[in-house]
C-alpha cells in the first residue's frame, strides 16, 4: 500500500553514526516500545494537543489553531526544546505530517554527499508504508537509486512488515535489548518474540546489516546474560556485525536519573565474551 504523507519528528541531512557511509537520516515520530533507556522519549507519542506546552514556549511560538490543535510558528521557534522537556506525554508540537515528495527533495538536495538514507525513529516500522514508498521513490529515480536504504528499528514488527520492505530495503539496525523475556519487557515494555523473529528473518534474507546491544548497568548486562545473547546470535549467523553501546544518561526521563552510566571496564569484560563466543565484526561504543 503506498503511503503518500509520514508523520516526521526530524531529519538530520548528513550523519556518520547511523548506518554505513554518510547517510540522511529521517526521523518517523511514534514508538511501540517506551523503553527506560530512550534518548529520545519526545518521538514516542503523538502529541494530543492537550497545551500544556504553550505557554512555557519563550518565543510564543505555539498556538492553538482553529480546529484546537497545537501549533508551532517555525519562523520563531528558537529549537530551544523547552516545549519538550513540560510535555507530559512524551511528545513534541514540532513534529508534522511531510509529503513524500518534499522529503524526497530534500534527499535529493544533498544526495551527491550521502551514501544511503535511513528511516529511524520513533519506530519506523509503525509508518512501513511511508517508508516503503519512500523507499520505492528512490530506487525508481535515476539521480537517487544509488542511495542505499536502511532500517534502525527497535525489531517489534510481524513478517508482514518486513514482506513488504524487503523489495526496497538494503538492510537494517535491530536493537536487542534482552534475551530474557521478562528483562526485555521490564526495560521496554513489550515482550521480544517479535524481535527474536524479526533478527532470524532479516539474516535469512541477509538484510541483518547490524544487531545492536544497549548495555544498561544492573538491568541487562551480566556476564552470564550477554554470553546467553551471544550465543543466540552466533546461531543465528556466526558472521553477524554486533554493536555493543554502553547506557549514557543523555537525553533520558527525569524518572530514570538513577540509572548509571556504562563503566568502561565491565563494557570491556562484556567485549570479550562477544570475541570469545566467535564474533570478529564487533564494534563498542
Ligand atoms: S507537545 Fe505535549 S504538552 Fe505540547 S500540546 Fe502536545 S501533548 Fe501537550
Ligand atoms: S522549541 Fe518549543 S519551546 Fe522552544 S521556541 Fe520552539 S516551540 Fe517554543
Amino acid at each position: 500500500m503506498k503511503a503518500a504523507q509520514g508523520h516526521l519528528n526530524d531529519v538530520i541531512r548528513f550523519s556518520a553514526v547511523d548506518g554505513p557511509g554518510n547517510r540522511f537520516v529521517v526521523f518517523l515520530q511514534g514508538c511501540n516500545f517506551n523503553c527506560i533507556a530512550c534518548h529520545n522519549p519526545y518521538t514516542i507519542n503523538d502529541c494530543d494537543s492537550c497545551g500544556v506546552c504553550v505557554e512555557p514556549c519563550p518565543e510564543m511560538a505555539l498556538w492553538f489553531d482553529g480546529h484546537h490543535r497545537v501549533v508551532v510558528d517555525d519562523d520563531v521557534c528558537t529549537q530551544c526544546d523547552i516545549c519538550i522537556q513540560v510535555c507530559p506525554r512524551d511528545s513534541t508540537p514540532l513534529s508534522q505530517m511531510i509529503r513524500l515528495d518534499s522529503l524526497t527533495r530534500q534527499i535529493d538536495e544533498v544526495s551527491p554527499f550521502i551514501s544511503g538514507i535511513t528511516v529511524s525513529g520513533g519506530e519506523p516500522t509503525l509508518q512501513a508504508d511511508f517508508v516503503t514508498s519512500l523507499f520505492s521513490a528512490i530506487k525508481c529515480d535515476g539521480k537517487l537509486s544509488r542511495l542505499t536504504t536502511f532500517v534502525d528499528s527497535n525489531g517489534h514488527a510481524g513478517r508482514d512488515v518486513w514482506d513488504r520492505l524487503l523489495p526496497v530495503m538494503d538492510g537494517a539496525m535491530i536493537d536487542l535489548k534482552a534475551l530474557d523475556p521478562d528483562t526485555h519487557r521490564e526495560m521496554t515494555g513489550s515482550g521480544n518474540e517479535l524481535v527474536l523473529e524479526t533478527i532470524r528473518y532479516l539474516a535469512e534474507w541477509d538484510r541483518l546489516y547490524e544487531v545492536r546491544l544497549l548495555m544498561v548497568p544492573g538491568k541487562n548486562d551480566s556476564p552470564e546474560a550477554v554470553a546467553a545473547t551471544a550465543r543466540w546470535l552466533y546461531d543465528v549467523d556466526p558472521a553477524m556485525r554486533v554493536k555493543l553501546i554502553g547506557f549514557r544518561q543523555h537525553g533520558v526521563r527525569p524518572q530514570f536519573a538513577d540509572i548509571p552510566e556504562a563503566d568502561p571496564d565491565h563494557m570491556a569484560e562484556l567485549a570479550d565474551i562477544l570475541r570469545t563466543t566467535g564474533f570478529a565484526d564487533l564494534l563498542v561504543v
